[in-house]
């Protein structure tokens, strides 16, 4: 058994309580993991806001890094001392998870929304008393961690480890829809509504894929600022024209690409609106399990699609090595998004999130 400091989330009505917890020591086949720092993403938020009864008291965060601290007996490629990124929860052995397509593993909803191990079991507890965790198999607001080696990506110890964490949730989901989904040929027009970290990801990353026009929509004016720094050619505030008409002037017809990056259903109709034909939108913002949307099917014949994205549908294992190559050769400059805060503020950190005050909270653990 392990001490060590959590957020925990104990209402949805209160802030996050920081308390000391105790953590299991890992299974033969899990690694424990001293925690750095975890990004703050809105999946989480979106719990903290819905969550029920049964559901509490749990430990969130899934953007996590950190140092291995112990493995269990049977872990052979990760070791003590090891700099990790961790990434989403998957079984391993379902036919998708087979077959590589990781994120959509049979399993992923029980895996990384259950608040527990597969077998129901979670490694924490705090004074007489179990918590909920193994959120996408991490619970990264905890000091110290259970996870397994599937969730983990082993980095260079040279690197900031405090800014890397976001790269397993929030930048690989904006990133992995322009890089591995949509895949832009260099020259073509991609479009990204929403400019927050993901999609700021999807800015960067279509610079990265060599497309000549940018378009970032966003009410926001610094986001719109940061984006144009990023990458952006073009910015366009929707309170002040209407996006399709800019987009469709802007490019001369109708872009080749868009992402929408926040899910309401009238952005997602002008993503799909706002493409030329052929043209393909990616849609990876979440807005619940159930947010229905209307289209025009006469507009999506003509060699239009709409595909729906989650985590970039990336493999971390090689797609987050990807993204800090880039980074390291001033590609991709995902410290331009962060701001770091120390766990102390983690509500603080919470509330700037919310309120979009920040592009992407990072807390940091006292080492
Ligand atoms: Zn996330
Ligand atoms: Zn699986």
């Amino acid at each position: 058994m392990f001490q060590t400091t959590a957020a925990v989330l104990r209402s949805t009505a209160a802030p996050l309580s920081i308390e000391t917890i105790e953590v299991e020591a890992p299974r033969d086949d899990e690694v424990l993991v001293k925690v750095t720092a975890s990004g703050i993403c809105h999946t989480d938020l979106g719990v903290i806001a819905t969550a029920e009864e049964g559901q509490l008291p749990i430990i969130l965060g899934h953007e996590g890094s950190g140092v291995v601290e112990q493995v269990g007996a049977a872990v052979t490629d990760v070791a003590v001392g090891d700099h990790v990124v961790l990434s989403y929860a998957y079984c391993g052995v379902c036919t998708n998870c087979k077959s590589g397509t990781l994120v959509h593993c049979r399993d992923f909803m029980a895996l990384n929304f259950g608040g527990a191990r597969a077998d129901g079991t979670t490694a924490y507890r705090a004074v007489g008393e179990p918590i909920h965790g193994h959120f996408f198999g991490q619970s990264s607001w905890s000091g110290r961690l259970i996870t397994t080696p599937r969730n983990i990506v082993k980095v260079d110890p040279g690197l900031p480890l405090e800014l890397l964490g976001p790269l397993g949730c929030g930048i690989q989901t904006g990133a992995g829809a322009v890089l591995n989904t949509l895949n832009p040929a260099p020259g073509s027009s991609l479009v990204v509504f929403a400019a927050g970290s993901v999609g700021l990801s999807a800015i960067m990353a279509a610079k990265v894929a060599g497309c000549s026009i940018i378009i970032a929509v966003d009410p926001q004016q610094s986001r719109r600022d940061l984006a144009l720094e990023l990458g952006a050619t073009h910015a366009i505030d929707p309170t002040q024209e209407n996006p399709v008409e800019a987009i469709t002037g802007i490019t001369d017809g109708g872009a080749d690409y868009s992402v929408d990056c926040i899910g309401f259903p009238a952005v997602v109709r002008q993503a799909l609106e706002c493409l030329a034909s052929p043209g393909v939108c990616a849609t990876v913002g979440f807005q619940g399990g159930e947010n229905e949307i209307t289209i025009n099917q006469g507009h999506l014949l003509f060699g239009r699609s709409l595909v729906g994205v989650i985590e970039g549908d990336v493999d971390p294992h090689e797609f987050i090595p990807r993204m800090i190559s880039l980074f390291q050769e001033g590609k991709f400059p995902i410290d331009r998004l962060m701001q770091v805060f120390p766990l102390a503020e983690i509500n603080e950190a919470i509330d700037a999130a919310h309120h979009g005050k920040v592009t992407k909270a990072v807390v940091r653990f006292p080492s």
